[in-house]
């Protein structure tokens, strides 16, 4: 039986399939988005609802999943992601 990797979203807390979240990671101290979900280091998940994205970056979500000041390239990455999407 296939393993179906499962994680809970920084922004809204419900689990979704992993495959479908934008995926945050944290390795050697820089935070950066993984955009093909195989980088090394700890990870931070949100899922594909734009308010997701919106409220992890307003609320700025990845700051308390880090526990660290997250860099505002990073949520600027966010930003581009979600506005890219509706392409
Ligand atoms: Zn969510």
């Amino acid at each position: 039986m296939a393993h179906i990797p499962i994680r809970e979203c920084i922004a809204c807390g419900r689990k979704f399939l992993k495959s479908e979240m934008l995926r945050v990671v944290e390795k050697d101290g820089v935070i950066s988005i993984d955009f093909g979900s195989k980088a090394e280091g700890r990870g931070a998940y949100i899922c594909a609802n734009p308010s997701c994205r919106q409220t992890a970056m307003e609320r700025r979500k990845l700051n308390r999943a880090f526990r660290k000041n997250v860099p505002e390239t990073v949520y600027e990455s966010i930003r581009e992601e979600l506005e890219n999407a509706g392409e």
